[in-house]
């Protein structure tokens, strides 16, 4: 461990009292866990401030049944402790958020980062003060403002959920949620009527897990999501060891791979094989693990109409095949959209869950809800009395997390206001007007397109060695230029050109009908579309360069 250098973040005016912190980190999930424990190393005078009661992010919240990765268990585990590796048995392909949330908590304690930790710590006003060079954090609840040199938000990519907005929710007399604020007390569901308005990755992953333990299912759809088996199952503890000693190549796999997982695209090009050798690899990865379907598939799945829907045809036979009923297949193949336009969800079970007698799918394209009442449901056609109503109705993604904290920078200048029509940033890690501020996981970086771990250690390591240089260096502000920002914008929009999903209604594009000025589909650039291996040169390539593109002083 390196010892603090006693120049580092020193305040550059000598009368001025040094900032509390030299670094806060904004969140205690998956990405704040990764980078307290990098600066740790270093040792940064660092703090981890988290507005939930404990660790986890995303995996202390999402306690709905079903929860679990879709990512496979050991390539979402951090690599950078052999140690953890070995003694870590993942007790599924594709874990469950138990699990998961007890492997995030294994870590903070054999590394002892819990004492770097702050719960119950909203941080809802940050402003930069240039003349100290630090930024001022109001801490809600507790009416505190601390200070720090540099801050590094961990803020995750689908924190802020977004229930609708229907008239009546209040009035419902039952049990109802957000299903990212699933009880932490058992439910009880036998026997329940229970409906479920969303059918995106949450909805069908939840919907799939009780339709046999509640009494009646009601499902209220809008539209179908294009969705394919997660074919998850046990890990046995040979299958481990062995894991455990490919771990090395495992990690070097997703480093090489665009979305970062152990998927690799086929190499072939879609017309240059014969439609019997499409549809021969497409059966073989209709059920394979994970993502195989979508990562392993020809690459012109991702950008041309033709390829992708001859690929969504075969998909759609596939879902056909699955539902007894050809009225509700067909109600669940999605018309509106290609395979891949949006995130594919995984499933488990989950097209069969409508041969069952207790399940009714309801089309609220068909029939919309006109409000919630005290006893359920009233859609334009009829009533549906229930004991429970689960809101899996999805997240500001990405930028919501920013929009609710009042972040100012230079001159008082709101980001949420310089974001309101979508984010602009230099390399998804810095903003122009936002000194010393640096983003895990930030909106045009490859978090959201590439599995959220692999993305983290590489976007942490980047800022980890940004510090290093800035603390040798005695450097007290850093900042991105308006040029660089706006290269590199153009740059992520660019590549949306390519991609079919920028034709897509979901939250890769910024959709969301929950949300105010999200409701119409204007594109907003949120994903790094060029993947792992080229954001990993361009963010290298930036850095060996002696971090062009930024201001130092
Ligand atoms: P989502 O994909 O945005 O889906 C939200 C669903 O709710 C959609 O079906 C949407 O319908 C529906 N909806 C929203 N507002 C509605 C309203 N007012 N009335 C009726 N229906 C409404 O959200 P999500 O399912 O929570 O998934 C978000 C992301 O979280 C995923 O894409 C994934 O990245 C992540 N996730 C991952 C996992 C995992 O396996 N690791 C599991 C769950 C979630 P429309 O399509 O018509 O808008």
């Amino acid at each position: 461990m390196q010892a603090t250098s006693a120049r580092a973040f020193d305040t550059p005016h000598p009368d001025a009292a040094p900032p509390d912190w030299e670094v806060v980190i904004l969140g205690a999930g998956v990405s704040g866990i990764y980078q307290i424990k990098r600066l740790v190393d270093l040792g940064v005078k660092a703090t981890v401030l988290d507005l939930s009661p404990d660790l986890g992010g995303t995996w202390y919240w999402n306690r709905y049944p079903g929860s679990r990765f879709d990512s496979e268990s050991y390539t979402y585990g951090y690599s950078f402790s052999k140690d953890l590796l070995d003694e870590w048995h993942w007790t599924e392909r594709f874990s469950g958020q138990p699990e998961n949330l007890r492997y995030l908590n294994h870590v903070a304690d054999k590394f002892d980062l819990r004492r770097h930790m702050q719960f119950n710590s909203k941080v809802d006003r940050m402003r930069w003060d240039e003349e100290r060079r630090c930024w001022h954090l109001h801490v809600g609840g507790r009416d505190e403002e601390i200070t720090a040199r540099f801050v590094i938000s961990a803020i995750g990519l689908l924190t802020v959920s977004t229930p609708p907005r229907i008239p009546g929710m209040e009035d419902f007399q039952g049990g109802s949620w957000h299903t990212f604020f699933w009880p932490h007390e058992q439910v009880e569901l036998a026997g329940k009527r229970v409906g479920v308005i969303g059918t995106g990755a949450t909805g069908i992953q939840v919907i799939a897990e009780i339709a046999d333990k509640v009494g009646e299912l009601k499902v209220f759809q809008r539209r179908p999501n294009w969705s394919a088996p997660l074919a998850n199952g046990p890990i046995s503890e040979k299958e481990m060891a062995d894991i455990r000693r490919r771990y090395d190549e495992i990690f070097k796999t997703c480093e090489g791979t665009p979305g970062g997982f152990v998927h690799e695209p086929d190499r072939r090009g879609f017309y240059s094989v014969s439609r019997e050798e499409r549809l021969a690899l497409w059966d073989k990865l209709y059920g394979s693990p994970g993502f195989a379907i979508w990562m392993r598939n020809f690459r012109e799945i991702f950008t041309d109409e033709v390829a992708n829907a001859e690929f969504s045809e075969y998909v759609a036979e596939r879902t056909r095949l699955r539902v007894k009923d050809p009225k509700i297949a067909e109600k669940l193949i999605p018309k509106d959209h290609g395979f891949g336009w949006q995130r594919v969800p995984m499933e488990t079970s989950y097209f069969e869950v409508y041969n069952r007698d207790n399940v009714e799918l309801v089309d609220i394209s068909e029939t919309p809800i006109d409000r919630i009442t005290k006893t359920g449901i009233q859609t334009t056609d009829r009533h549906f009395d229930l004991d429970i109503i689960v809101y899996a109705t999805g997240f500001d993604a990405i930028t919501g997390g920013y929009d609710r904290i009042d972040i100012q920078g230079v001159g008082g200048a709101k980001l949420a206001e310089k974001w309101k029509d979508g984010p602009s940033t230099f390399l998804g890690l810095t903003v122009h007007g936002y000194p010393n501020l640096l983003m895990l996981a930030g909106p045009q970086s490859n978090s959201a397109s590439v599995n959220y771990p692999r993305s983290i250690e590489i976007c942490g390591h980047w800022i980890t060695s940004l510090l290093e240089q800035v603390r040798e260096r005695g450097i007290t502000r850093f900042e991105a230029t308006a040029e660089a920002e706006q290269e590199w914008t153009n740059h992520v929009r660019e590549m949306y050109g390519t991609m079919l999903m920028r034709k897509g209604k979901g939250w890769f594009t910024g959709y969301n009908s929950n949300v105010p000025g999200h409701e119409h589909g204007r594109t907003r650039y949120f994903v790094y579309n060029g993947g792992n291996p080229k954001y990993q040169k361009e963010i290298g390539r930036i850095a060996s360069a002696g971090y062009r593109g930024f201001e130092l002083s």
